[in-house]
């Protein structure tokens, strides 16, 4: 890292804790931007990279869409925020949600996933009366305390007690409960543990915090038939599969009907918007509707926002830009070029992911739940990242994070990335950084 971001980084650490606003900013070496357009991001000092991380993947058009900046413009040369009533672009954003989501026939705009799931949790106790929620091991859903625990867990802590923060109540913890994703018989026992106790179960249906399980059918379907038997609410949580996998979300693609869906992340292309959908019957629970649970928020549905979201799923929604059959293919060529180099330099790897959305995991055999990734070469998949950045592919170094491909990447950035990736994968190879994984096989 040269001058001018240190410099910048320096600065920022004696005023910022740690130097930056959100705790996984922080990637063991000082960064500064100064721009990102398009695919790629460019720092205080000039260097260029390819974009892969993609803001955690609230970036799905690409940095600094034109479509979308103008048409934010736009909006705000009429209005910012009134917080009083409602506007057009409140409007017209609900109805785009609830014509997208399968699930939606009401929205509430928030301003980011965790409030989205702090309200979907909030509203599944009001709503059932019941205390516990059940989450999965490996699937994150922001930073309230109800949910904020057993994400990327050690194995001496994997579905165990794993909260993500002190200062959290232990009743907090407690009546959190974890699941094994594509596990239904661990979901089964908590219900058999906690008769007419449980709220509702959420789940990412694509748990891309840990990179990209995929889901079993059965198993999305098992968990619809077990709420349902057991009066609790499926919850699920599309902050980033919603609007990247489809316009509706990954419900859209599986079929199954949750009963509230949170989404945020990529349906503002990088400006702050997030949201809660439901039945009309679960979201009269709201106060404003003449429920019982408190819907609060200054910024929810300020003008920026909604103009973001609309102009982003607008795009998302032209044929003529064809934004799911493009990132697939893009998808598709990159993870198989990665399996194949991978096989080629003899490295068991076994690369995944969905649509827009891939990752190489460094292990041997299938990959169902949290306990496959267990088997993972942590420290394998975090220096081909690195190196990675080395060359010019931003991507994420911390093991289990998942890539992205926006619109505005092409075929020759994938292609780069792959030449990248062969020469990265192969002195890797060749050092011995493999050699363990080697010695188990
Ligand atoms: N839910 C999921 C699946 C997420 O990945 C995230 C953030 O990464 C959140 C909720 C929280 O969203 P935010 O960071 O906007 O609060």
């Amino acid at each position: 890292m040269t001058s001018v971001s240190r410099s910048l980084a320096e600065a920022a650490e004696r005023i910022i804790p740690g130097g930056v606003n959100s705790a996984t900013r922080s990637i063991g070496a000082p960064w500064a931007w100064r721009s990102a357009k398009g695919a790629t991001m460019t720092d205080m000092d000039g260097g260029v990279y390819t974009d892969y991380h993609a803001a955690f993947g609230a970036i799905l058009l690409g940095h600094s869409d034109e479509r979308v900046n103008d048409a934010v413009t736009r909006a705000i040369a009429d209005i910012d925020l009134v917080g009083v009533g409602t506007t057009e672009l409140e409007v017209e954003l609900a109805r785009l949600v609830v014509d997208a989501i399968p699930s939606a026939e009401m929205v509430i705009s928030t301003m980011s996933g965790s409030e989205a799931t702090f309200q979907a949790v909030r509203l599944a106790r009001g709503a059932t009366g019941r205390p516990f929620i059940l989450k999965f091991q490996g699937n994150f859903h922001g930073s309230y305390d109800a949910l904020a625990r057993n994400v990327i867990s050690s194995p001496d802590l994997a579905w165990g007690r794993d909260p993500n923060s002190s200062g959290i109540l232990d009743d907090a913890i407690d009546h959190t409960l974890i699941a094994e994703f594509n596990d239904l018989a661990s979901v089964q026992e908590h219900f058999a543990r906690h008769p007419e106790q449980i709220a509702a179960v959420i789940l990412e249906p694509v748990p891309h915090n840990v990179g990209a399980l995929l889901p079993e059918q059965e198993f999305l379907e098992g968990l619809r038939e077990i709420t349902r038997a057991h009066g609790s609410l499926l919850i699920f949580d599309e902050v980033i599969s919603g609007f990247r996998h489809a316009l509706g979300g990954y419900q859209e693609l599986c079929g199954v009907t949750p009963d509230l869906t949170t989404f945020g992340k990529a349906m503002g292309n990088g400006f702050p918007v997030a949201g809660l959908a439901g039945s009309t019957e679960a979201m009269s629970h709201f106060t404003p509707a003449g429920g019982s649970v408190m819907l609060a928020g200054t910024f929810n549905g300020n003008a920026a926002s909604m103009a973001a979201a609309i102009a982003t799923i607008e795009v998302l929604k032209d044929p003529e830009v064809d934004f799911y059959g493009h990132v697939g293919r893009l998808g598709d060529r990159m993870r198989v070029g990665l399996q194949q180099i991978a096989d080629d330099a003899g490295i068991a790897a076994h690369v995944t992911g969905l649509g827009s959305v891939f990752i190489p995991y460094f292990l041997d055999g299938e990959v169902r739940g949290y306990r496959d990734l267990l088997r993972n070469d942590d420290h394998a998949y975090a220096t081909f990242h690195r190196r990675m950045i080395d060359k010019g592919s931003f991507m994420y170094p911390m093991a289990l994070k998942r890539n992205h491909i926006s619109l505005a990447h092409t075929e020759a950035d994938v292609d780069r990335t792959l030449a990248q990736a062969e020469d990265v994968l192969g002195a890797m190879a060749r050092e011995g950084i493999f050699a363990a994984q080697a010695a188990n096989a």
